[in-house]
């Protein structure tokens, strides 16, 4: 892994023993880090809709050129599949970028305010970063028209996807992540702990990219109830384990 690799000062007190439903990442985070990631969500929301409104804007007038009415299941189903390949090692690529030293401390480290993170965290980011991923939807329109409901399904799954994996509560059993099945999908056990341990679970939607690179871990001990929580991170300022 690369040493320039840093962890964000984390903002926290222990949150006690677990209970039933413990969260995954033990920690309280202080209000106004929750405050800070609230206020960068809504900047991110607006770049969001402002790209969204654009494109339509640039293919109703005709100088963006996507696919319409009927067309075979087949056929989103397999454009689906490569915008999904594409853009999930797009932002694999561009997460590894942002935990270079210069790009983590000037940019991602919004990301990083607290360990324990929840909806608003996935969508707190810095303006740049969050132009740098969701810009990549009108750049592959650009590049490849595709039937309109391949944009809308990807689109809304990754940004499903980005939100849901940022719960600090797993739903789903321990053997979702030891089934072929379904251990291809990210939960938030998978990418909470990348914002208690950043060396590693960099991939947006998927394990595959993780799973490629080296960088995927799981840690199914957090199912043994009793025990101490899996990741519990540092309290004081500086850098982390990473
Ligand atoms: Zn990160």
């Amino acid at each position: 892994m690369p040493r320039s690799i840093e962890h964000a000062a984390v903002d926290a007190i222990p949150r006690g023993a677990p209970g039933p439903r413990r969260p995954i990442v033990d920690v309280v985070p202080g209000a106004d880090v929750r405050r800070r990631e609230r206020r960068l969500a809504w900047t991110t929301i607006a770049i969001i809709l402002t790209l969204g409104t654009a494109t339509t804007i640039l293919v109703l007038s005709g100088r963006l050129r996507v696919a319409t009415g009927a067309v075979s299941p087949a056929r989103i189903a397999l454009e689906c599949a490569a915008w999904l390949a594409i853009v999930e090692t797009y932002l694999y690529g561009l997460h590894r970028l942002m935990h270079t030293r210069r790009l983590f401390r000037s940019v991602h480290r919004l990301h990083h305010l607290s360990a324990a993170t929840d909806a608003w965290t996935a969508l707190s980011l810095h303006p740049a970063e969050a132009l740098a991923a969701f810009g990549i939807f009108p750049v592959l329109v650009a590049l490849h028209p595709v039937h309109v409901a391949t944009i809308v399904a990807v689109s809304a799954f990754m940004i499903t996807a980005l939100v849901a994996t940022h719960v600090n509560h797993e739903p789903v059993p321990r053997g979702w992540h030891q089934s072929a099945l379904t251990s291809w999908l990210t939960t938030p056990l998978v990418h909470v702990a990348h914002h208690a341990d950043a060396r590693v679970n960099f991939g947006a939607a998927t394990t595959l990219p993780d799973r490629l690179f080296g960088t995927h871990r799981v840690d199914l001990s957090w199912y043994d109830r009793g025990r101490e929580p899996a990741w519990r991170p540092p309290t004081t300022g500086g850098s982390g384990r990473a």
